[in-house]
């Protein structure tokens, strides 16, 4: 395949649509950010922008939840969100519609385990986790050089996590009383703290109970899903003293059980995202190359 192909890449968020025009190698050449408007407002927009710069495949990474295994009714569309006029919204099929090109869809943190897996700090390996923590908690996972997809998409943020018995906060998660997201995302550190994680960064406890919730969920991630590399990225993960403690923590849970060279070399088992912020982006710009592999 030609390095001079132009591929379009869309990172479809709550709140904001980033659109880039990339090359096969990774390059980003363009960039757009549109607001999330309803549909009807802003596929026009988005269409209008990829047809005037005459790509030959796009790659989308959306927001959930969303229909991403291709033999379902369901694939392509956003399913139940808050968000207004998108629930059922055919995102995939007006896309095709509009722009009559190859198109790879996958959810944005799938597409974000992709970009670090083809171009960031999983390049090459074909088994690897990508955790966001963020707003939310999200995983992305690779298996076999395939992302992985179910009967709708793993959803390892929400999986249930013991709670520490110093802990009192109630969790942020409207469905858990005790799952990752609802006890360790960003609003739940604010909600038990009083303050926006970013202004906690001295606060030593802070990080010591963040760094055990995130351990447990490692823990199940690799007896589980087995990945040869765990990536941790989103805006939680801009402290980066977590890092030390969650691989301290990984390793004491798992107790030797695992014992593979991969695991033994913690410091590189355990990473933060090599794509600086642009994996979600990147990532669809790498759907969008696979699209034109099949
Ligand atoms: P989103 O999850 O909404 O896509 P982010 O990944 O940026 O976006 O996550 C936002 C969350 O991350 C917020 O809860 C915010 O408090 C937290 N956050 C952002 N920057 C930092 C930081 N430097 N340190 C700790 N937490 C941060
Ligand atoms: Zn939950």
């Amino acid at each position: 395949m030609s390095d001079q192909l132009r591929i379009g890449a869309i990172e479809a968020g709550g709140t904001k649509m980033v659109l880039a025009i990339g090359t096969i190698a990774g390059e980003i050449v363009e960039k757009e950010v549109l607001p999330t408007e309803e549909p009807e407002k802003v596929l026009p927009k988005i269409i209008e922008w990829f047809r005037e710069r005459k790509i030959s495949a796009l790659g989308v990474g959306a927001f959930g939840p969303t229909g991403v295994n291709p033999h379902l009714p369901s694939y392509g569309k956003i399913l139940a969100t808050p968000k207004p006029g998108w629930v059922g919204f055919d995102f995939l099929q007006t896309l095709i519609d509009g722009l009559h090109v190859p198109i790879g869809f996958d959810t944005d943190v799938n597409a974000a385990c992709l970009g670090e897996a083809t171009y960031g700090a999983a390049k090459g390996l074909e088994d690897v986790v990508y955790l966001t923590v963020g707003t939310g908690i999200g995983a992305g996972v690779l298996i076999n050089g395939k992302l992985l997809h179910g009967m709708l998409h793993p959803e390892a943020g929400h999986i249930p996590v013991e709670k520490e018995l110093n802990d009192k906060l109630e969790s942020v998660c409207p469905y858990h009383d005790s799952c990752l997201e609802g006890l360790a995302s960003g609003p739940a550190i604010q909600k038990r703290w009083g303050l926006s994680a970013n202004e906690l960064t001295e606060k030593d406890e802070v990080w010591e109970l963040e760094s055990s919730y995130l351990a447990k969920a490692l823990a199940i991630y690799v007896l589980t899903y087995s990945p040869q590399r765990i990536i941790l990225g989103g805006g939680v993960m801009n402290q980066k003293q977590l890092f030390p403690l969650i691989q301290k923590k990984l390793l004491e849970i798992l107790n030797g059980y695992i014992s593979t060279p991969e695991i033994q070399d913690i410091n590189k088992y355990v990473v933060e995202a090599g794509c600086r912020g642009n994996q979600g982006i990147l990532g669809a710009l790498a759907l969008g190359v696979r699209s034109l592999e099949q």
